[in-house]
């Protein structure tokens, strides 16, 4: 059995929240990712179910390998529609903010969220939460992803005979692409026990992974091919890497949003390799953005808050700089020379013997 995730005094305190809620909004941070969507559209899947009006509005749009997700058309992308997403806000009697600790997570549309009167519940599984944030903040930084946050509540609140193979699939979804398909932050033994909650909606869990992770357009994987042959640099001793996107080099690939997404995770693949550092010049804004990953106990989120403006997991992280690309290679290069001593192999690895 799942082991329950809520005191029954703050299952209480959720269930009369909810209870008094009637028109509900859910939001998720920017760029919104599997887990941002997936936990957003599991858990509106949810609260529908219980009688109440639900409009997901996230700050700009997902990536194209997203849309497939059932109920993606009807999610409301501020920046596209901020008249309707500001209308909803403000209808509004409870915010849930899913996947996200800090309202400036939410960039420009923070400020719609911050005006409105609506009471705030948080669900999330970021470290450091800001908890003035919401009322209720339901905050697991042990969780592979908030889509498993949001699955035991929904389990524990007693809404798993209602849902829909759809709401699975987008739970499925969430704790899949947080966990880079079940390779990291996805060793406690519950995640395969919820899986398998998740299989007896008949979700076809083979199928979702092919929609993420085998839809690439021809260009998309050509420009991989140029970006990991032609642009990676690794650091001396192969302990750490580094790549670079430009604009231009964007715009000659017919780059879409969400094609670099999961680059910055290849660099791993390398024997010995600590850390993975991305940076790419953003589409919209003049600033580079930067995602960082690691693993063991590398601390991208710490290098990520130090260097990068960011913050992030143990294992991921990101942030984004306010200056240009050249300049940002060299921020980067100092993070790495800082981080030196860490990037050494852990000592007390058992060395192999012939
Ligand atoms: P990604 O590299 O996929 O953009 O981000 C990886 C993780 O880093 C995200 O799940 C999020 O936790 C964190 N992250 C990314 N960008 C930022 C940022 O600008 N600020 C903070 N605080 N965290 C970020
Ligand atoms: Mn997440």
């Amino acid at each position: 059995m799942l082991k329950p995730l809520l005191s029954d005094k703050d299952l209480f305190a959720l269930f009369r929240l909810l209870q008094e809620a009637r028109r509900v909004v859910i939001c998720g941070h920017r760029g919104p990712d599997g887990d941002a969507m997936g936990s957003a559209l599991g858990w509106a899947e949810y609260l529908r179910s219980i009688g109440k009006h639900t409009t997901i509005v996230m700050p700009n749009p997902c990536p194209d390998f997203l849309r497939w997700m059932p109920g993606c058309k009807d999610v409301l992308f501020f920046s596209d529609r901020r008249e309707q997403a500001t209308q909803a806000v403000e209808a509004a009697d409870l915010i849930c903010c899913l996947d996200f600790n800090a309202l400036s997570r939410l960039q420009d549309f923070g400020e719609v969220v911050s005006r409105s009167k609506a009471r705030r519940l948080m669900i999330d599984h970021h470290l450091d939460p800001d908890t003035s944030m919401a009322e209720i903040c339901i905050s697991h930084p042990e969780m592979s992803s908030t889509s498993e946050l949001v699955f035991r509540l929904i389990h524990q609140l007693g809404g798993f005979d209602a849902m829909t193979r759809s709401g699975a699939a987008c739970i499925y979804t969430g704790m899949m692409t947080d966990t880079g398909g079940f390779t990291y932050a996805s060793n406690s033994p519950e995640i395969y026990l919820i899986i398998s909650l998740l299989l007896t909606k008949n979700i076809d869990k083979d199928k979702i992974y092919r929609n993420v992770f085998n839809n690439y357009s021809a260009n998309r994987i050509r420009f991989m091919g140029y970006v990991l042959g032609e642009k990676l640099q690794f650091f001396p001793g192969n302990r750490a890497s580094i790549f670079t996107i430009t604009r231009e080099e964007m715009k000659r690939f017919r780059y879409i949003r969400g094609d670099a997404e999961g680059w910055v995770n290849m660099p791993l693949q390398v024997r010995g390799m600590r850390l993975s550092i991305s940076l790419r010049e953003d589409t919209e804004k003049d600033v580079v953005r930067v995602s960082l990953r690691s693993v063991d106990d590398f601390p991208c989120n710490r290098m990520a808050e130090e260097f990068f403006n960011g913050g992030g997991h143990l294992n991921a992280a990101g942030g984004e700089l306010p200056f240009p690309l050249e300049e940002a290679v060299r921020t980067a290069e100092r993070a790495v020379e800082a981080y030196k001593d860490l990037l050494e192999p852990p000592t007390g690895t058992p060395v192999a013997k012939k």
